[in-house]
């Protein structure tokens, strides 16, 4: 019997591995010009940090979360998300001591216990930025316009809301206001929504079920009952949006699926996914360095993309986007000698930066014409018996077909700069 990959666990091929590799680079490359830099951080923590991060009534922590003991009894976490690990990280290494606002992003795999579908996995990807040390709102849009711009450079069509979730000072009075709303509609919502009411009840607001929703357009809205101080940080947040013409529509009844946020929260839609609708999301945490034990008034922001969804996007919408992979030259050797004088040259090839393939088995030309055609070599140089009697071998432009002959004779770098050269124009 074969073993296999566990459910929700996928491997990535390598024929899919470039348009992640696609998706990365122009992640990394926006990033850096938006001035972050990278953050590596390990995948398994100790349980509480996600607990006293995300919280405790979330369905995060409540059901998907990868926890067991470890060999000594401690209770680890396989990490769901990111933000709870860098900010460990930033508290950790007093980070804000050598640099007052922190950009940082990181890349790397998330484990959540859901029912695995499209666009939704047990391990799955994410890249994710974090801002320490900056409560201004123009940040926010600044974020969120570079979260928009990742995705047009993808060439991706998606939409973005955003709401306000308010702060410790607005939000117990609205949240009051909301029980007291679900109260008064109890036999009308769902059984999770009843019990969501007691446990978190601004998450009643992101049931999926349509009849639950239908009671919920009349429900109080956050943005109605913000405190002065995050009302206009609100509207500083939306007019910064407009100076960048990032389009958005406000959306006061999203709420994100972790307790940590206040203030500005965004999510990017597609309905080109089914129900897996966010690419990516985000908000303001600004209490969540106190709450790890880190800085007081120590203002965050941050976002996640999820990449699985980005890849499904790219593929559906972009595919020609992302670069092929292709060899520059193949060297078909013909008999043992050949196979001899080309071998180094291969290397030396290699060691100047070209992408060199040779067969090393001593296949037939026809055999290793085929194997050029596979790799999408532009050029192979092939050298037989009556070419080396001949001091000479022939260099084929797969492209145009166009044959030359090229002399051995001379020395192996004038030969490689003369390959340099013809690879470099046909790459023009
Ligand atoms: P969703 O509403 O889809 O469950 P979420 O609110 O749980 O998303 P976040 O925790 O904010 O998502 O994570 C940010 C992004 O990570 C999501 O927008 C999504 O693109 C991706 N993501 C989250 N969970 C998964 C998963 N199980 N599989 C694949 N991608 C995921
Ligand atoms: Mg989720």
């Amino acid at each position: 019997m074969t073993i296999q990959a566990l459910k929700g666990f996928k491997d990535i091929l390598p024929d899919e591995v470039r348009v992640w590799q696609h998706v990365e680079a122009t992640a990394r490359d926006i990033f850096q010009r938006f001035g972050f830099t990278e953050i590596r951080v390990p995948i398994l923590e100790k349980t509480e940090l996600f607990a006293r991060s995300i919280g405790e009534a979330t369905d995060i922590v409540e059901k998907e979360m990868y926890s067991f003991p470890d060999r000594n009894g401690d209770s680890v976490t396989m990490r769901p998300e990111g933000t709870a690990s860098v900010l460990r990280a930033f508290i950790e290494h007093g980070l804000q001591a050598k640099l007052p606002v922190q950009r940082l992003y990181t890349i790397g795999p998330m484990f959540r216990h859901e029912r695995p579908q499209k666009g939704r996995l047990r391990q799955f990807h994410q890249m994710s930025v974090e801002v320490l040390g900056l409560d201004h709102p123009r940040l926010d849009a600044e974020l969120i316009a570079m979260g928009w711009l990742i995705l047009e450079e993808l060439g991706l069509t998606t939409s973005l809301q955003i709401n306000s979730l308010g702060c410790p000072a607005c939000r117990p009075a609205y949240k009051d206001g909301l029980v007291a709303f679900l109260a008064a509609r109890k036999e009308h919502i769902c059984e999770d929504c009843q019990r969501r009411s007691q446990t978190n009840p601004l998450r009643v607001l992101d049931c999926k079920s349509s009849h639950c929703q239908e009671q919920y357009t009349a429900a109080p809205a956050i943005i109605d009952h913000l405190c002065p101080g995050c009302a206009e940080h609100f509207r500083k947040t939306k007019e910064s949006l407009d100076l960048l013409a990032v389009p958005y529509a406000v959306n006061p009844f999203m709420v994100r699926g972790l307790d940590y946020y206040t203030r500005t929260t965004f999510e990017l839609i597609t309905d080109a996914l089914g129900a897996q609708s966010a690419v990516g999301a985000g908000g303001r945490y600004d209490g969540l360095v106190e709450q790890l034990g880190g800085a007081k008034n120590m203002p965050g922001i941050g976002f996640a993309m999820g990449m699985e969804r980005l890849v499904l996007l790219l593929s559906q919408q972009n595919a020609g986007a992302c670069p092929e992979a292709a060899t520059d030259l193949f060297v078909a050797a013909l008999g043992e000698e050949a196979a001899v004088q080309t071998f180094p040259l291969v290397h030396l090839l290699r060691r100047k930066g070209l992408q060199v393939a040779m067969d090393l088995e001593g296949k037939s030309l026809k055999s290793q014409m085929k194997q050029a055609d596979r790799a999408k070599a532009r050029f192979v140089l092939i050298l037989g018996e009556e070419e080396l009697a001949k001091g000479e071998a022939v260099l084929r432009d797969m492209d145009s077909k166009e044959q030359q002959q090229v002399e051995l004779a001379g020395s192996q770098e004038a030969l490689c700069a003369m390959l340099i050269t013809a690879v470099a124009q046909r790459k023009q």
